[in-house]
């Protein structure tokens, strides 16, 4: 199954996406993760990317689409993939449109997850972030050690500089202006996109997922 998760940052796409892609035991893309890795190891697509990061601007979608092409024609994605993150303008939706039907697939669902913008800066500053595996964290400090298993170097929790309040303003701004038309955008087209409510605990909002796509 192809499947795009779309929803403001906070929203929990992240997380819900790691569970679903366990679930369907395909990976997750997450193109936020592939960037901040890349910034971390100062390649040059992290060089590219981190300005427009920090602000909490979009980075361009041909860079976007680089990555999303590179990830959904990798042999670990042969069976499918759940897209976080990405897409989030409407040229990259119309690029993943390009791109699957490249490689003979198809988009199963996109699964929009709503969620009120108060709820959503209470969230975001008050996260902190593995620096290794990048998994989010609530009401744990900077500073403190990931403690995941398995994970060789374990990380260290750090707040992500586009967590400052001011980049979050600017996340939901851009979210509003260049990534909420790509809703009509697949309404207006026909796809499957399905609404869950992203308020309530991680289980909960789990088995909402699971309902809205059949899985229940
Ligand atoms: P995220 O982890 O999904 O919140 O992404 C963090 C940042 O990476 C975003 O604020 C953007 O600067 C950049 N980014 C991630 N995915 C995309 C995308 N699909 N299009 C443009 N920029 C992106």
């Amino acid at each position: 199954m192809i499947i795009v998760l779309l929803g403001p940052p906070g929203a929990g796409k992240g997380t819900q996406g790691e569970r679903l892609a366990a679930r369907l035991d395909v990976p997750k893309i997450a193109t936020g993760d592939v960037l901040r890795a890349a910034v971390r190891d100062s390649t040059p697509l992290g060089l590219e990317a981190k300005a427009a990061m920090d602000r909490g601007d979009l980075v361009p979608d041909a860079v976007i689409m680089g990555i999303m092409k590179e990830a959904l024609a990798s042999p670990t994605a042969a069976r499918g993939a759940i897209l976080d993150g990405v897409v989030r303008t409407t040229p990259q939706a119309d690029g993943l449109g390009e791109t699957l039907a490249a490689l003979g697939r198809k988009l199963d669902a996109v699964l929009l997850f709503d969620i009120d913008e108060d709820e959503l800066v209470r969230r975001l500053s008050g996260r902190t972030t593995c620096d290794v595996c990048q998994r989010p964290f609530f009401g744990r400090a900077p500073g403190e050690k990931c403690n995941i298993d398995g994970h060789d170097p374990q990380g260290t929790l750090v707040r992500r500089r586009d967590d400052e309040p001011e980049s979050i303003r600017k996340r939901m701004q851009v979210y509003r202006d260049q990534t909420s038309p790509v809703v009509n955008w697949y309404e207006s087209r026909g796809a499957n996109l399905v609404h869950v409510d992203a308020l309530g605990a991680l289980d909960e909002v789990e088995a909402r997922v699971h309902t809205a796509l059949g899985l229940a």
